[in-house]
């Protein structure tokens, strides 16, 4: 068997923080997966003037699978090089396409599939000479049809039914989105499929939430939807994200930021870096069995040693232990 390596990119503000938990429970889950750790963000900034080092995107195309904490710091804000330039850099290196956004509560279960490396976040912007001000959106067939793979391929690995985000009434790249969805129904006749334009999807997500299993859709749809998703299901410091290519490794990594607010005081969340790490060893290591240990020693933690924002008074370090604590226990 090939040695397993994950590349840890702790990152800015509370990343560290949070990065350490994840690596503690790493080295007790897993102790013969390699664990590196390189820079990216406004701490590689500091070190070298560049998010992302040259080393430290070689090491992520080496590694088995990158597990990052978030990036961003006040101190660049106004920059010309800005911390979240590494971020996105690193997506598009690593081609990584399908951005996996679960978000479970209660007897909510959606896992929202965002479309991460096209359409009009990477398209054409600019300022024409009598100052209008564009951005395009664009979609290749190729590029929609190998997310909407990804996601058939997951809806049938869940409650089989797949819910397609357009706004195919008004805009011509979702009128392609929704034909090439069609187009690969009948591979997978397992999978119950449906069509919803997005501003209804937002109404549907914020008051019936439990009607949806696996939902599919274009990169800025789904920015909007996985962070309103995120807010039915606990709010952003609790959601965790996986990015997925089709050969190289996935980026793991939780949605909220560098929290910079309550960054070195030790009290921040680190239960959205922890189920990141858990998408990482079912996505990423292939491990679902460790991925559905860890998921459930969080959900212990999240109610017997609660941090601040959840309410209670435990520190990170005291959440990652109750973690731990309780792996220790259901592997005994
Ligand atoms: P944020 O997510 O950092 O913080 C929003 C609020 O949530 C703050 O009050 C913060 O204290 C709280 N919060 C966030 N994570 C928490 C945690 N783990 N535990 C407890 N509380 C938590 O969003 P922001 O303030 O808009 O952004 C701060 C920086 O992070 C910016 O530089 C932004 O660009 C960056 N950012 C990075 C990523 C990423 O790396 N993927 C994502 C979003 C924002």
């Amino acid at each position: 068997m090939p040695n397993l390596t994950v590349l840890l990119l702790p990152g800015d503000g509370v990343g560290p923080e949070v990065a350490r938990e994840a690596r503690l429970v790493l080295e007790q889950l897993a102790p013969d997966v390699e664990l590196a750790e390189r820079l990216i963000g406004a701490a590689a900034i500091r070190a070298v003037g560049d998010p992302l080092p040259a080393d430290t995107l070689d090491a992520c195309r080496d590694a088995t699978a990158v597990l990052k904490g978030p990036v961003g710091d006040p101190e660049f804000d106004a920059a010309d090089v800005r911390p979240e330039q590494g971020l996105l850099r690193l997506r598009a290196a690593l081609d990584a396409y399908a951005n996996l956004r679960p978000a479970v509560l209660g007897d909510v279960d959606v896992l929202i599939v965002r479309e991460l490396v096209g359409g009009l976040y990477f398209g054409a912007s600019g300022v024409r000479d009598d100052g209008t001000v564009f951005d395009t959106c664009e979609y290749h067939p190729d590029q929609v049809a190998r997310v909407v793979r990804r996601a058939f391929a997951l809806a049938r690995s869940r409650r089989g039914a797949l819910t397609s985000i357009d706004k195919a009434n008004v805009l011509e790249t979702s009128r392609l989105w929704r034909r090439v969805v069609n187009e690969i129904a009948p591979e997978f006749p397992d999978v119950s499929v449906e069509h919803m334009l997005v501003d209804n999807a937002a109404m549907q997500l914020a008051t019936t939430p439990q009607q949806f299993d696996t939902i599919v859709t274009e990169n800025m749809f789904g920015d909007i939807l996985s962070d309103l998703a995120a807010a039915v299901t606990g709010g952003l410091g609790l959601a965790p994200s996986a990015s997925l290519s089709d050969s190289g490794p996935g980026i793991f990594e939780p949605v909220h930021g560098s929290a910079p607010d309550i960054a070195g005081r030790g009290i921040a969340n680190p239960t959205a870096m922890l189920r990141s790490t858990a998408l990482l060893l079912e996505h990423g290591l292939g491990r679902p069995d460790e991925a559905a240990a860890l998921a459930r020693a969080v959900e212990h933690a999240i109610s017997s040693s609660p941090t601040r924002d959840l309410g209670g008074s435990a520190s990170t370090a005291e959440f990652g232990a109750a973690v731990r604590e309780q792996l220790a226990l259901t592997a005994a």
